[in-house]
């Protein structure tokens, strides 16, 4: 127990304290990171089993810090949420995308992570179209990647800022599909036009039945219900086979391409550039 100024009493372990200032660290340098024009996005294909062909990107958040070396989105995501930096620097992948995706020559689609944060922002759907106008991009051509945890939170309002979103022509994906709470209700609710199926269940698909009953599921229920579907985390021939036997077409994975800087892809938005 530690007396702090006055009368307040503090618990705390030195563990806690060690924990929270390096969270506090973290948040102070993500913050500085975007500031300075530090943070990459990396981008990760999408591709068609039928011809191989990429048809669109999935753009990835990347930071390397120069004191703590790279730190994963799995890490600072939550703690960017916590702090509200989600916002700004959620803004910034979208401008960031869209602008990128706006100068290819190859009109390729571009998937954008949307965290539950923005997603209770009744600002969000004005900052999308203005980034849609800014950039020129065709709104079709972006696909805003959500989950339905993130929904769940206050399902009237995100249902309300993503059927405005929706009215910009915007696509909506369904991320890590099976994970959460309430999938069914969830896409009988929300105006959702694409499912991913999480990658826990694509890389538990050989030899785990109850995974592969999953898949079939999920693919026979967007199937029903009209939506396309896309599988994440596909990394071996015998996974795309299952997929392709059960009729999911559409894959992501380290089979395909890894995220990766643009200029990796160069060939691939600029076609007709000869380096
Ligand atoms: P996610 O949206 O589910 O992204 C898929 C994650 O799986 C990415 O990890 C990707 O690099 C990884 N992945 C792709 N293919 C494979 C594969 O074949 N095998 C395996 N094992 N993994 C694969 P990453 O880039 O570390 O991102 C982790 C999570 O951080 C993302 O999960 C997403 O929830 C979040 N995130 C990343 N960028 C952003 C962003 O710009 N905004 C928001 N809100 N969240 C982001
Ligand atoms: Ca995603
Ligand atoms: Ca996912
Ligand atoms: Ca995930």
């Amino acid at each position: 127990v530690k007396q702090s100024g006055g009368n307040d009493v503090v618990f705390y372990s030195s563990e806690m304290d060690e924990e929270y200032r390096f969270k506090r660290q973290l948040a102070s340098n993500l913050r500085l990171a975007l500031e300075n024009g530090q943070l990459e996005l990396h981008y990760q294909p999408q591709c068609h089993v039928d011809d191989q062909e990429i048809r669109s990107f999935e753009a990835l958040l990347r930071w390397n810090d120069p004191e703590l070396g790279q730190v994963s989105p799995g890490r600072f995501i939550p703690i960017a949420e916590e702090t509200g930096l989600i916002i700004p620097l959620g803004e910034w992948v979208l401008r960031t995308a869209c602008f990128e995706a706006a100068s290819w020559k190859n009109p390729l689609g571009i998937g954008v992570n949307l965290s539950a944060v923005q997603l209770q922002k009744h600002e969000l759907p004005d900052v999308v179209a203005s980034i849609l106008q800014e950039s020129g991009l065709d709104p079709n051509r972006l696909e805003l990647e959500v989950t339905e945890t993130a929904l769940i939170h206050n399902p009237a309002r995100s249902m309300k800022i993503l059927s405005d979103i929706k009215k910009l022509g915007v696509r909506i994906a369904m991320d890590d599909f099976g994970t959460g709470y309430s999938s069914l209700a969830t896409l009988q609710n929300f105006p959702v036009d694409r499912i991913k199926i999480d990658q826990s269940f694509v890389n538990k698909l050989v030899g785990n039945a109850q995974a592969g009953a999953i898949v079939r599921a999920v693919i026979n229920l967007s199937r029903d219900l009209a939506l396309d579907v896309i599988a994440e985390g596909v990394e071996t021939d015998e996974q795309e086979t299952f997929l392709t036997d059960h009729d999911c077409r559409a894959v992501q994975g380290y089979k395909y391409g890894y995220p990766r800087p643009i200029t990796d892809y160069r060939h691939i938005v600029h076609p007709q550039d000869d380096n």
